[in-house]
């Protein structure tokens, strides 16, 4: 039985302030919550004050992050590595989500070998796949979502899937207030699921897929009674408290 979870993808969003109250918000609108794990990835900066908010709230929000690089020490000027995000506590890490391989020209491979030595790290990877609006409407959905995985998947094996997550994050949805219905998302899931389980049916009967694309309030509950709708990744709505317990609820809700 896969336990589901949700994670808030705050992006380039917050300030001191902003990170204590939305956190100090989530540790009241979470308390008793069970049934699901909730995550947040702050920008890279608010991770230490996040930890100590949650910290100090008792809470069992997981702490996350929205990006990595490829070093632990060294002269890499700028980067910042998974043993710094472990030594705050954030152990679920954002990799190839699609701002990044746009803005930053990741590519698969490159993706790939965040993934890699995420795992190395023993941390979480997340990772995003999904397909552009011109890929949807081409009928590339799947081979698009195939590539972005087979990059781990030919490199590290299937087994490297067990204890990630993957996010199904088609382009078109994000951040556009339309996101896939549940039953387009279904579909795509339960495909993507399928091509894992051509390399084991095991890991991918095993594997959290998330949905991410405009997810709400509003729609999670449809969303969330998928079979092979695991929970979510969430961008705009994760930066209301309210907005994002009730996501988190209607996931813990749907999965019971
Ligand atoms: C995201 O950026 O991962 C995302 C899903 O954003 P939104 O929920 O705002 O569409």
């Amino acid at each position: 039985m896969r336990h589901p979870v949700v994670m808030g993808n705050w992006k380039l969003n917050g300030s001191k302030a902003m990170v204590t109250e939305l956190l100090n918000g989530l540790n009241a609108e979470l308390e008793g919550v069970t049934g699901v794990d909730v995550a947040v990835a702050p920008p890279a900066l608010y991770v230490d004050l996040a930890e100590r908010v949650i910290k100090e709230g008792g809470s069992k929000i997981i702490l996350g992050a929205q990006n990595t690089d490829l070093k632990n020490s060294g002269a890499f000027t700028g980067d910042m590595s998974p043993e710094m995000l472990k030594d705050f506590g954030a152990t679920h890490i954002i990799i190839g989500h699609s701002e990044r391989r746009e803005y930053h020209n990741e590519s698969d491979e490159f993706v790939a070998k965040k993934f890699a030595f995420i795992k190395e790290n023993g941390l979480t990877p997340v990772l995003c796949i999904g397909e552009s609006d011109a890929q949807n409407e081409a009928g590339e959905t799947l081979a698009v979502c195939a590539r972005q995985l087979d990059a781990v998947i030919k490199t590290q094996g299937v087994e490297a899937l067990n204890g990630a997550i993957v996010a199904y994050e088609p382009i078109w949805a994000i951040g556009t207030g339309k996101a896939a219905t549940a039953e387009q998302a279904q579909d795509i899931h339960a495909a993507i699921r399928a091509h894992i389980a051509q390399s084991s049916e095991e890991v991918a009967k095993n594997l959290v897929i998330q949905y991410g694309g405009s997810v709400k309030d509003s729609n999670a509950a449809e969303l969330f009674g998928m079979p092979d709708i695991d929970g979510a990744l969430v961008g705009g709505a994760a930066l209301d408290a309210k907005g994002f317990a009730a996501i988190a609820k209607a996931a813990a809700k749907a999965k019971a």
